[in-house]
C-alpha cells in the first residue's frame, strides 16, 4: 500500500545518502528504550534540516520541542566551532533522555536543553538573537511560538514549523482540533506579518503525510 511505499522510498534515500550513522541510530534506540513517542523527524527530514542550517550558515539555533534530541543533534552538527543551539522541552523525562543522547553525541558544549513550558522559558531568551528557529512542540501554541520566534530573530533568520499539513486537515477551515487550529493560526500569522516571507511544503515518508512551513525574516 501507499504508506509502505513511502516508507520504502524514505529507506532507499536514507540508506543511499547517509547510510552509516551510529550516533543517530543510538539516539533512536535510546528514545525507544526510554519509551519516548516516535514523533521525531525522520532521518531524511533530520538531514534536510541539517543541510538547511548549513546553507544558512547558522550560528545560533533555537528549537522549540526537543523530545529525545534527535532533531537537535542533526541541527547542532551543522554548527560551526563557535555555534550554539538552545532547545526547549516541557517534559523533564524527555529532556533527561535528550541530555544523555547529546552527551553521547559529544555535543554537550554546543546544546543547552531548557526544561519547562516553552512559553515560560522563552522570556529568559529576551535579548538573544537567533538565525535559525525550528518550531516542533505543542501545535496549539504555534501562533505564540511564531510571535516569539519573530521577536528573537536576526534579520534574515530562517523559521521552520513542522507538521503543518496534518494529513491534509490544515485545509479544513472548520476543523475543531486544537492542533489543526494552532497550525492554521500560525499560517495566518505568517501570511499577515510583513516581517516574514514564507511558504509551506507537503511531504510523505516514513512519518506519513505531513509537511513544513519555511519562512525567512526580512532584512
Ligand atoms: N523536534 C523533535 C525531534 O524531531 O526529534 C520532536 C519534538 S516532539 C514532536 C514535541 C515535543 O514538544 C515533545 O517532547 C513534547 O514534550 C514537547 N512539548 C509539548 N508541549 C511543550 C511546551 N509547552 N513547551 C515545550 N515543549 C513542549
Amino acid at each position: 500500500n501507499q504508506t509502505e511505499l513511502w516508507k520504502d522510498v524514505d529507506h532507499y534515500f536514507s540508506t543511499k545518502l547517509h547510510p552509516e550513522d551510529p550516533i543517530m541510530d543510538a539516539v533512536l534506540k535510546a528514545n525507544s528504550d526510554a519509551n519516548l513517542p516516535a514523533i521525531d523527524v525522520s532521518p531524511n527530514q533530520g538531514k534536510f534540516l541539517h543541510l538547511l542550517a548549513k546553507l544558512k550558515r547558522a550560528k545560533n539555533i533555537l528549537e522549540i520541542g526537543t523530545l529525545g534530541g534527535y532533531s537537535s543533534i542533526w541541527l547542532a552538527r551543522a554548527l560551526p566551532e563557535d555555534g550554539y543551539l538552545t532547545t526547549l522541552e516541557y517534559d523533564p523525562r524527555h529532556a533527561k533522555v535528550a541530555e544523555e543522547n547529546i552527551r553521547n553525541a559529544g555535543l554537550e558544549k554546543k546544546i543547552n536543553v531548557l526544561v519547562g513550558a516553552a512559553l515560560d522559558t522563552l522570556p529568559s531568551l529576551k535579548g538573544k538573537e537567533f538565525d535559525f528557529i525550528f518550531i516542533d512542540a505543542d501545535k496549539p501554541n504555534n501562533p505564540h511560538y511564531l510571535k516569539w520566534a519573530l521577536e528573537l530573530s536576526k534579520p534574515g533568520a530562517v523559521i521552520i514549523g513542522d507538521n503543518v499539513v496534518r494529513e491534509g486537515q490544515v485545509a479544513d477551515e472548520n476543523h475543531k482540533d486544537a492542533s489543526v487550529k494552532g497550525v492554521q493560526q500560525f499560517i495566518d500569522l505568517l501570511a499577515e506579518d510583513p516581517r516574514i516571507d514564507s511558504t509551506a511544503i507537503q511531504t510523505v515518508g516514513s512519518k506519513g503525510y505531513d509537511g513544513f512551513a519555511l519562512g525567512i525574516v526580512k532584512d
